[in-house]
C-alpha cells in the first residue's frame, strides 16, 4: 500500500497510529539530532520527524532527502512540541520508523510553496510544477467544485448534456475561426466552433427542449489578459420560452453558485436596459459594486463661453465623493490617466466642493459661484465631494468618463473582491456599425431576434432596432450573453439580407439552419457563459489563465509544450498545403 493517509488530515485524533504517507519533500530542516522534513501532496503538507538517537541511519537516510523529491514513509503519528495553527495538520508530525525514496528530482526552477520566485515565462514552462502550488491547485479544485454544481442544478432542472462537434465549418461569428486541414478532401478545411450556437439551436429543433454542455470553444482573436484562444462555455439553449424564462433559470444558476460554492445569498438580480447603461455608466457591462452614476450637465453649462463645453455633443460628469481634499498633484495625474493613448481624452475640468461651502473648480474664468451651486445640486454633491466633468461626441465621451469613474473606484478602494454584484444588461441593439467595413453587423449573432415592434425599423433606421438579447455582468465583467432567437426561414433571410449577405450566400453558409426551421422550430433562446471567467471572478482573480490547467501565453502559444509549431513536409504534402517557407 503506498499510503494510508494523505498529507492534509491527521490531526491529534490521530495520535499513537501508524501511517503511511506518500508525497513530495517541499522543505527540510537539519537541526543535527533532529532532522524535519515538510512532505506535500494534493491535500496538504504533513511535517516528518527524524531523529538521530533513535535511528542514526535512517535521519543520514533523510539527509540526503532534496526538494521534490518523491517518498514514502511510515511512522507513529505524534504530538508537536511546536505547534503550527496556520496549518490543518499542524499539531502533529509523523515519527518516521521507515522511509522510501520513490523518485529522485531535479533542483526545480523555482519554489514550489504558497509564494513562489518564478516568474510568469519560467512558470509556464514548467507549469507541471507551478500546478503542484497551493493556490494554483486550489484555483482548479474550484473550477471542478464550480462545474460540479453547474451540472448539478442544471440536471435538476431538466438540461441534457449534448456533445456537439469540434470539426464544425468556417461561419461568420464575429472573431477569426482556427480552421483544420481535410486530409480527406483536399483543399478543404474544418474550422473549430467559435461556440456550438447552430448546432444547439438545430438540438431545439429535434425537440431536445433544454440543452447544455460545458465546451470548448476556440477564437482567433489577438489576446487579453482575459482572453484565450480556447476557452470554456457553459452553453446553454431551452426551447418554449420567452426572455424571463431564460433570466430567471439562469440567474437561478448563479444564485445556486454563490450559495454552494461561496456560501453568499445573492438577491433577486437587478436589470438595466443596454441605453440607460450607455446614459448612467458609459458601459455595457457597469461594475456595480459602487455608485458613481454619471450626471448629465449640457443644460446647465452650456452658453457661458467656455467653447470646450459650448462645442460638445454631452457634459457629462461623476461626484468623487469625500475627495475635494485631492491636490493638484492627484488632479494631475488623473488628467494624465484620461490622456493616455488607450483613453484618449482631451481635458478634465474638476470643481471642489469644500469642506467649509465654498465652491472652486478649474474654470472659475468661465462658471461664477451661483453657476458652480447649481453644478453641485445636479451632481447632488456634498460639502467635502469633488466633481469630475469631461466633454466631448456623446458616445466617446462616455467611455471616457467610464474609465475614469473605474479609476476613481480603484483608488476609492469601492471594487472590492469580496463583494459581488451581478446585474443584467437587457435589450442590446441589433446591429452595430463598423467603420472599417462600412456597413452594420449583429452585435451579438445573426441569430438573435430583433425585439418584434422593431422589425419595422430594419429598413429605416437598423441601427436603433432593439434585440431581445441579454448579458449577465459581474462587477464590470461580462460573464454570460445571449439571446432569443429567430426561429422563422423567412425572419432569417430576412437579417441575413440586412447583414449585407446575398441569398445565395446566406443558403452556402446557413442553409442547414434555414431548412431546419422549415420543419418545426419551436421559439427558443439561450445563453452561454464564460466560465473560466466567471470561476476567475469566484477565485478574486483578474487573469482567467490561472483558472485554467495548462494556459497558453499572450502570444498564443503553449511554451511548455512548445505550440504551435511547425509540422513535417510529409505532413504538409498529405494536407495538400503548399507552403513557400
Ligand atoms: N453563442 C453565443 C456566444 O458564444 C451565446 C448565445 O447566444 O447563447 O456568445
Amino acid at each position: 500500500m503506498h499510503r494510508t493517509h494523505t498529507c492534509g488530515e491527521l490531526t491529534l485524533n490521530d495520535l499513537g497510529k501508524e501511517v503511511t504517507l506518500a508525497g513530495w519533500v517541499q522543505k527540510s530542516r537539519d537541526l543535527g539530532g533532529m532532522t524535519f522534513i515538510d512532505v506535500r501532496d494534493r491535500y496538504g503538507i504533513t511535517q516528518l520527524l527524524f531523529n538521530m538517537d533513535d535511528n542514526a541511519g535512517l535521519c543520514e537516510q533523510a539527509r540526503g532527502l532534496s526538494r521534490e523529491f518523491v517518498i514514502k514513509v511510515t511512522g507513529l503519528v505524534v504530538e508537536r512540541s511546536n505547534k503550527n495553527p496556520k496549518m490543518p495538520t499542524g499539531d502533529v508530525e509523523i515519527k518516521v520508523t521507515k522511509l522510501e525514496l520513490l523518485n529522485a528530482a531535479k533542483l526545480p526552477p523555482f519554489l514550489i510553496e504558497e509564494e513562489t520566485d518564478g516568474g510568469d515565462d519560467l512558470r509556464m514552462k514548467y507549469r507541471y510544477l507551478d500546478l503542484r502550488r497551493s493556490p494554483v491547485r486550489n484555483n482548479l479544485i474550484l473550477r471542478h467544485k464550480m462545474a460540479q454544481e453547474v451540472r448539478k442544478y442544471l440536471d435538476a432542472q431538466d438540461f441534457l448534456e449534448v456533445e456537439t462537434p469540434v470539426l464544425i465549418k468556417s461561419t461568420p461569428e464575429g472573431a477569426r475561426d482556427f480552421v483544420v486541414p481535410s486530409r480527406m478532401n483536399p483543399g478543404e478545411f474544418y474550422a473549430l466552433p467559435q461556440s456550438p450556437q447552430t448546432f444547439k439551436q438545430l438540438l431545439m429543433v429535434s425537440g431536445f427542449d433544454r440543452y447544455f454542455q460545458i465546451v470548448k470553444c476556440f477564437r482567433d482573436e489577438d489576446l487579453r489578459a482575459d482572453r484565450q484562444p480556447e476557452f470554456t462555455q457553459i452553453d446553454c439553449e431551452m426551447a418554449f420560452i420567452e426572455q424571463e424564462d431564460i433570466l430567471n433559470t439562469f440567474e437561478g444558476l448563479i444564485r445556486h453558485l454563490f450559495k454552494a460554492i461561496k456560501d453568499i445569498d445573492i438577491d433577486a438580480v437587478p436589470r438595466l436596459y443596454y441605453q440607460d447603461a450607455m446614459r448612467m455608466y458609459g458601459s455595457d457591462k457597469p461594475d456595480t459594486r459602487f455608485g458613481m452614476l454619471f450626471t448629465e450637465l449640457n443644460e446647465i453649462v452650456k452658453g457661458h463661453n467656455f467653447p470646450v463645453f459650448d462645442g460638445a455633443e454631452l457634459v457629462v460628469g461623476v461626484n468623487a465623493s469625500g475627495c475635494a481634499h485631492y491636490t493638484r498633484k492627484q488632479l494631475d495625474e488623473l488628467t494624465d490617466f484620461i490622456k493616455r493613448p488607450q483613453i484618449g481624452a482631451t481635458g478634465l475640468v474638476y470643481c471642489r466642493y469644500n469642506t467649509d461651502g465654498t465652491l472652486k473648480s478649474s474654470v472659475d474664468k468661465f462658471y461664477g459661484e451661483d453657476e458652480l451651486k447649481k453644478w453641485a445640486v445636479a451632481f447632488n454633491a456634498q460639502p467635502g465631494d469633488l466633481m469630475l466633468i469631461m466633454a466631448g461626441p456623446t458616445e466617446k465621451v462616455r467611455k471616457q468618463l467610464n474609465e475614469l469613474r473605474l479609476e476613481m473606484g480603484n483608488r476609492l478602494g469601492l471594487r472590492d473582491k469580496n463583494k459581488f454584484s451581478p446585474l443584467w444588461v437587457l435589450d442590446f441593439p441589433l446591429l452595430e456599425w463598423d467603420e472599417e467595413t462600412g456597413r452594420y453587423h449583429a452585435m451579438h449573432h445573426p441569430f438573435t431576434s430583433p425585439k418584434p415592434e422593431d422589425i419595422a425599423l430594419l429598413d429605416s433606421n437598423p441601427g436603433a432596432v432593439r434585440a431581445n438579447a441579454y448579458d449577465l455582468v459581474i462587477n464590470g465583467t461580462e460573464v454570460g450573453g445571449g439571446s432569443i432567437r429567430i426561429h422563422s426561414r423567412d425572419l432569417q433571410s430576412l437579417m441575413f439580407k440586412h447583414l449585407g449577405f446575398t441569398p445565395e450566400e446566406a443558403q452556402k453558409q446557413f442553409g442547414f439552419l434555414m431548412n431546419a426551421f422549415e420543419y418545426g422550430a419551436p421559439p427558443h433562446g439561450g445563453i452561454a457563459f464564460g466560465f473560466d471567467r466567471l470561476v476567475s471572478i469566484f477565485a478574486g482573480l483578474d487573469s482567467i489563465r490561472d483558472v485554467i490547467a495548462f494556459p497558453k501565453n499572450n502570444s498564443g502559444k503553449d511554451v511548455m509544450i512548445d505550440s504551435p509549431a511547425t509540422i513535417s513536409e510529409e505532413q504538409l504534402k498529405e494536407l495538400c498545403i503548399k507552403t513557400t517557407v
